[in-house]
């Protein structure tokens, strides 16, 4: 019967969304939420909702959102509210009522986080564990760099990369304090490997 599933497999029936991972990874722009919410989906069947991926394949398609984001984004200022809610808030749902989700880049503020909360909860598919990506600048710059050098991301010349990381900075301590006083957030040191980083992971999410 059991055909070697994964652990942390969501068990089938109504308690599925008690049980299903929901996930929140905050970290500034280089601590590597996105590779650390791929493997998180691969290892947990779990949905990868990166706010920041999405936006930019609207922009990419020049959809109404993604005409609408394209400005703030090339600054590496924060889009509006309500364009990220009509892009996330359905995806979260319906991975929430399913085998659960991983969230990168989304909440970002305080308001976003009380706003999604507040939808997320009433549909019993809210965020069971906020983990921090922990890493100063000096780590975060030079892997930035380089990663604009090999990819060819709208928003990650120098002058944008300084832009996010002082955006995340501003926004982040009420966010972390949201999540700590409701007792869900963990830290994870983010300046090593992501082999290193990974490993750390794994062993808070195994444990619980
Ligand atoms: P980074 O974490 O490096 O800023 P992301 O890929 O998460 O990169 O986001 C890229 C850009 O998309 C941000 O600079 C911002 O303009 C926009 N963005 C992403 N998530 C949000 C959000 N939750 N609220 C508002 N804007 C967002």
């Amino acid at each position: 019967m059991n055909g070697g599933e994964p652990d942390g497999d969501p068990p089938q029936g109504s308690e599925e969304s008690e049980n299903a991972r929901r996930l929140l990874l905050i970290g500034p722009p280089g601590s590597g939420k996105g590779t650390v919410g791929q493997r998180l989906a691969e290892q947990y069947g779990v949905e990868h909702i990166a706010a920041g991926d999405l936006l930019r394949h609207q922009v990419e398609t020049k959809s109404d959102i993604g005409r609408r984001a394209a400005e703030s984004m090339q600054r590496g200022e924060l889009v509006s509210d309500s364009l990220v809610y009509e892009l996330v808030l359905p995806r979260i749902l319906v991975a929430g009522k399913t085998n659960g989700y991983v969230l990168d880049g989304f909440p970002r503020t305080l308001v976003q986080a009380e706003v999604g909360r507040a939808i997320t909860d009433s549909n019993d598919v809210a965020v069971t564990l906020a983990i921090l990506l922990d890493a100063e600048p000096d780590v975060l710059i030079p892997r930035l760099l380089d990663r604009a050098r090999n990819e060819d991301r709208i928003d990650d010349t120098p002058e944008v990369i300084r832009a996010r990381l002082d955006v995340f900075n501003e926004e982040v301590e009420p966010l972390l304090d949201f999540y700590r006083e409701l007792g869900l957030l963990v830290t994870v040191d983010a300046s090593g490997s992501p082999e290193e980083v990974w490993v750390e992971l794994r062993a808070i999410l195994d444990s619980r």
